[in-house]
């Protein structure tokens, strides 16, 4: 499994860094097909009888367990590394309370022998209950296996986006499976589905981006990686759809608050990647621990049943966030008590509780069930999808399937797919006469907070929750400084400047710059996750700013190197930067993918997966509608799909046929590119559609295709891709997809053609 799995990674490693030989050009896919290739329409089977024949042995008390999950700290004590069971709390979850399912770390990430001991002892008590049903232990793989100390820490979910290549998300997500499974733990909580439209949301970084249809894209392929076509496997782990559904676009932008989706916004963006996610056969789902037009996800019974099972014929396990049904107290104050949050969420449709961190739930739900409040059906139902999913894990025939493998955490496969996912993730913004790739000669000032960081590199979830413990990090992995003291060895200066909210030596930083040839000027932000990440302000902070005025001022040409999780404003400074890099944190090797690109070793071809804003009042997506540009408002720093390359691309012959046809014609759409330039690069070829009119007011364009396309220096493709009437579909004013006759126009690149539909 392992070797088939290195073979594959070897082979795209190869495709993507290995220029192709001019004659026989690979055959390419695009996202259509790639998307089609990875949504399974066959449900994982199961032994349906036999888990009927189990719920009817259990008692009411076994199957609450069941439904109940608890968090490390209610069966261990300690923390970091010296975490260990406690025996007597683990026989009071496991055999008293029959707990289904535990979850997360004690503050930091352990070692695989760790989790094995860990998993083993938990899976033992578990055997030596009356019916002997294992634990589903969960973590949050979100970039690579990144609570498995030394584990590969991948770029985060957004730089995988910036690569628009899925079938490297794919691999990526396979990898990260393979790590986590192999410490016994077979369910992660990952990825997020949420379609990333609110620049300020502290948890940007963990989505794909705005736009619906790369975040399908590649949430397909992150489930497939995980899952493969079979979660059972040793290589393989449960994936889970979070944050069902509308988490990512809080009005404040601070984690957590209320959102206010119209249905059709809700159907036309947010629905859609968790649709797609779960026909390519996802095990669960976690829901948003926000409210949405005043509903807190964990009571909004018509998204949990009509939509989600009704509509999307999801059939796995519906699990709550942290904490998530006391919030509806303490928090969204839609229930009065414990008691009755418990009712109307197991009612709304939570099958799992992640209570975490006592027995409140199960000791409510036993006596809610016991008085008829929740009825048995309910409970049969849950506890049923539990076990299925268990099931579909492989616990029944092996709960420690993966744990006698062996298999290395951070292995050089591991390392090299990470670094070229990396690579490409880069996006290169701005390049002024050519200031990049660096003069071979250059003497080069490196300065600000984020030259010398691996959290600006990895952000949160990174071997602890906020990735903020520097000693956790591998000392082998350099950060931008260190990677370019070493591909530039003795021309490299190094004046910190500035700390991300605080001035250190400006003075000493602007000296230096004017002794320079050219200053790379890198900021952004350090790590954080979730609440702790709230901003107030997407500008960066005065004092980045300073630093980069004083440094300008100097008068040597600057690349500003930014990483960052979500796009931090740059107008005050953008223009005065010759060059610009985006790291929309890319991983633990982040520092030498961007030191490649700063040296020319690598051609960037990163595409940007969000707006860039200019002005923080104008935080739109790129498909915002005709009336959002009135006046010309719409004038962001960087265009959605846009990054540059070190040489040239030019667009062709962009033909859509039939350019005249019945609403139901599919549309052939073919174009040609060529590398016009003289390095070899990679284009991301984007086709948009748009329409002028539409009875419900349509957006100035929406991506529908894309293929990453590598090309010599003067090669040229053509590219065919297909359309059908689902392309044209939009939410109309009944709530429902429909598509209109009328004119539309196609576009790719620079060129554009009209099709008309009757
Ligand atoms: C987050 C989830 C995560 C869960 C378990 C919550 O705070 O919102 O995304 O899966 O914690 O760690």
């Amino acid at each position: 499994m392992i070797c088939r799995m290195r073979a594959a990674v070897c082979a795209i490693v190869a495709f993507l860094c290995v220029p192709l030989p001019a004659q026989s050009p690979a055959p390419l896919v695009d996202s259509q097909a790639f998307l089609e290739q990875n949504v399974r329409s066959t449900p994982l089977k199961v032994d349906a009888a036999k888990i009927k024949a189990l719920v009817a042995r259990m008692t009411l008390k076994e199957k609450i367990g069941q439904m109940t999950q608890l968090e490390l700290g209610m069966i261990a004590d300690g923390a970091g590394d010296a975490v260990a069971i406690n025996p007597v709390k683990l026989h009071k979850a496991i055999a008293d309370y029959g707990v289904g399912a535990i979850l997360n770390v004690k503050d930091q990430a352990l070692p695989q022998a760790k989790w094995r001991e860990i998993v083993t002892t938990i899976q033992s008590e578990a055997a030596q209950t009356r019916l002997g049903i294992p634990v589903v232990y969960g973590l949050d793989s979100i970039h690579g296996a990144n609570y498995v100390r030394g584990a590969e820490l991948f770029p985060q979910p957004l730089a995988m986006a910036a690569t628009w290549n899925p079938e490297l998300m794919r691999q990526a997500s396979h990898m990260a499976a393979a790590e986590q499974r192999a410490t016994g733990v077979p369910w992660n909580f990952s990825p997020v589905l949420d379609a990333g439209r609110q620049p300020l949301w502290p948890r940007l970084w963990e989505t794909f981006g705005e736009d619906t249809y790369l975040v399908t894209v590649m949430g397909v392929a992150a489930v497939r990686g995980y899952q493969g076509s079979d979660p059972s496997a040793a290589d393989r782990v449960g994936a889970t759809l979070k944050h069902y559904v509308g988490y990512s676009a809080p009005v404040t932008g601070h984690d957590r608050t209320p959102a206010f989706i119209p249905d059709v916004e809700l159907r036309e963006h947010y629905l859609p990647p968790f649709a797609a996610a779960v026909r390519a056969g996802a095990v669960s789902v976690m829901v948003n621990s926000g409210e949405v037009n005043g509903i807190p996800g964990h009571v909004n019974a018509h998204l949990l049943k009509d939509v989600l099972r009704g509509e999307l014929g999801f059939d796995g396990v519906v699990d709550s966030d942290w904490a998530d049904i006391k919030k509806l107290v303490d928090t969204h104050h839609t229930s009065p008590t414990e008691k009755e949050a418990t009712r109307e969420a197991v009612m709304a449709g939570i099958d799992m509780s992640m209570v975490p961190s006592d027995y409140s739930f199960p000791d409510l739900l036993l006596q809610l069930a016991q008085s008829g409040a929740v009825p048995p059906a309910r409970i049969d139902e849950a506890v049923t999808r539990i076990l299925t999913m268990k099931a579909r894990l492989g616990l029944f025939d092996d709960p420690l399937r993966g744990t006698r493998a062996s298999v290395e955490s951070g292995s050089p496969d591991a390392r090299r797919l990470s670094l070229s996912a990396a690579r490409e993730s880069i996006v290169l913004l701005k390049n002024t006469g050519s200031l990049l790739p660096l003069a071979s000669a250059a003497r080069v000032l490196v300065t600000g907070p984020s030259a010398d960081s691996l959290l600006s590199l990895n952000n949160g979830w990174s071997w602890t929750w906020q990735g903020d413990r520097k000693d956790l990090y591998p000392a082998d992995r350099p950060t931008v400084r260190r990677a370019l003291e070493a591909q530039l060895p003795g021309r490299v200066t190094f004046v910190p400047g500035a700390e991300f909210t605080k001035e250190i030596d400006i003075a000493a930083a602007r000296s230096a710059a004017g002794q320079a040839d050219v200053v790379v000027l890198c900021l952004g932000e350090p790590a954080y996750a979730e609440t702790p990440g709230n901003i107030d302000d997407l500008e960066l902070p005065d004092a980045q700013i300073r630093l980069a005025r004083e440094v300008a001022a100097a008068g040597k040409p600057v690349v500003l190197v930014l990483l960052e999780g979500r796009p931090r404003l740059i107008r005050k400074i953008a223009d005065s930067v010759q060059a610009l890099l985006l790291g929309l944190n890319p991983g633990i090797e982040g520092g030498q993918a961007i030191a490649d690109v700063l040296t020319g070793q690598v051609n960037p071809s990163g595409r940007l997966p969000i707006t860039y804003p200019r002005d923080p009042d104008v935080l739109v997506p790129y498909d915002h509608k005709a009336f959002d540009e009135q006046e010309k408002s719409f004038r962001p720093q960087f265009e959605f799909g846009s990054g540059l390359s070190y040489t040239t691309f030019e667009y062709a012959d962009l033909r859509a046929s039939p350019a005249d046809g019945l609403l139901a014609a599919a549309t052939d759409v073919s174009v040609g590119v060529k590398n016009t330039g003289g390095k070899p690069g990679a284009e991301v070829v984007q086709l948009y559609l748009s329409r002028k009119f539409a009875s419900v007011t349509p957006p100035v364009k929406r991506l529908k295709r894309f293929i990453k396309v590598p090309l010599l220096a003067g090669e040229s493709r053509t590219i065919t891709f297909h359309l059908t009437r689902d392309d044209l579909t939009f939410i109309g004013r009944d709530g429902k997809p429909t598509a209109e006759p009328g004119s539309y126009a196609v576009m790719v690149g620079p060129l554009r053609q009209e099709i008309t539909r009757r």
